[in-house]
């Protein structure tokens, strides 16, 4: 019988973190998407060291690069719910 760790040594301890290797962002992908303009759009969810986690936008444009803006967590919902009342506006 064995009595070593079944833990990944190149996985993070966060079990939510979906980082490999060293790392010190903590980063979990949740979905991307592609804007009429060619970009791709990345939303996670980060946090660095033991502050607490908030909510990244990275932009990933054709060339040059990346943009990644870290929302605290009442900011991106208020930017959820602005996006919510563009969306339904540009729609009617
Ligand atoms: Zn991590």
């Amino acid at each position: 019988m064995t009595t070593r760790s079944l833990a990944q040594p190149d996985r993070c301890a966060r079990k939510w973190c979906e980082e490999a290797g060293e790392h010190e962002v903590h980063r979990q992908y949740l979905t991307a998407f592609r804007t009429t303009e060619g970009r791709s759009i990345g939303v996670n969810v980060v946090q660095v060291g033991d502050q607490p986690q908030a909510v990244e936008l990275t932009m990933l444009p054709r060339r040059g690069r990346d943009l990644s803006i870290v929302f605290q967590v009442a900011n991106a919902e208020a930017i959820a719910r602005g996006m919510r009342a563009g969306a339904r506006r540009a729609g009617q």
